[in-house]
């Protein structure tokens, strides 16, 4: 079974993401459990914990099918030793707040070297940031996010992922999510049939599909190996459709949460639906709104 979802706002408390998820039909979805641009934030209220819990139990949201997205600030890959512990220190309580909400996931963006170390030893501090990380919490699942590769981004091919992963001493508890756009503009063309099989087979060979906690699911305005992180709404951009329906149709991908993160939230309820209607033999065309696009509570996922 597929759990399609997206990124929903938690404006007015994160109590509001399992509403605001029911009322677009999705059966999983992702959220900030903080403001996701700054450092700092008023821990989570025992009332708020509450009605978040309640409110999943009352939609039918399952912790696996939920799919938090720490902050944007957050860097584990981070070459300072002062701002890497601070770093890490604003991961963990990322983790905390999951904890304390019931979650088992946390999603995030692997690191940065900063033209200041080598790949290789910023996917090293990446490692030894989720290792601590996992010692001070209990439960929570580290869930790295592919990357475009931009900027000084790693993490844009499956063997920098994998080196991470190998880095972990608990694998129990470190998974991946799957962008899709990060993955085309990585230089992965997963919008062809040979293509998505052959990048697949590399994530399987690399990873192994036993790690895919979540997948995030967006159209690309950035065109193939740009490293340029773009999103778009489906079947606008440079994907396709084709890589949507494989996705849909593919076994591989049941379980786990299949998360929007597309530019312009109007458009959520009708790619849900089209998504789930792509399991059909002969699904209905997408139609192609012409509302200009209004970013999310936050465009950069
Ligand atoms: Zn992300
Ligand atoms: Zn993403």
């Amino acid at each position: 079974m597929k759990f399609v979802g997206a990124h929903v706002s938690t404006a007015g408390g994160v109590h509001k993401a399992p509403d605001n998820a029911a009322e677009i039909g999705a059966k999983g979805f992702a959220l900030f459990t903080k403001n996701q641009r700054q450092w700092k934030a008023p821990p989570l209220a025992a009332d708020e914990i509450k009605a978040f819990k309640d409110n999943c139990v009352r939609f039918g949201y399952l912790p696996e099918h939920i799919l938090p997205h720490d902050s944007y600030l957050i860097n584990l890959g981070q070459p300072d030793d002062v701002k890497h512990r601070a770093a890490t220190d604003a991961f963990i309580d990322e983790m905390v707040r999951c904890q304390q909400l019931g979650l088992i996931l946390l999603n995030f963006h692997p690191g940065s070297h900063l033209g200041e170390i080598s790949e290789a030893e910023c996917l090293e501090r990446i490692a030894a940031a989720i290792n601590r990380a996992l010692t001070e919490t209990d439960s929570v699942t580290a869930v790295i996010e592919n990357t475009a590769g931009q900027g000084t981004n790693v993490g844009y091919n499956f063997e920098q992922v994998a080196a991470i992963i190998a880095g972990v001493k608990d694998k129990s508890r470190v998974g991946v999510c799957i962008d899709t756009c990060h993955t085309f503009a990585a230089g992965y063309d997963i919008s062809t049939d040979d293509g998505f099989d052959w990048t697949f087979s590399q994530f399987e060979r690399h990873i192994g599909f036993k790690y895919l906690r979540g997948m995030h699911i967006n159209d690309a305005k950035s065109s193939l190996g740009s490293h340029v992180d773009r999103h778009e709404n489906l079947g606008k951009g440079n994907l396709g459709e084709n890589v949507f329906r494989r996705i849909m149709q593919d076994p591989r991908f049941d379980s786990i949460p299949l998360v929007l993160e597309t530019i312009d939230p109007s458009l959520w309820p009708e790619e849900i639906a089209w998504l789930y209607g792509l399991q059909e033999a002969k699904p209905e065309p997408l139609k192609k709104a012409s509302k200009k696009a209004a970013p999310a509570d936050g465009e950069l996922f």
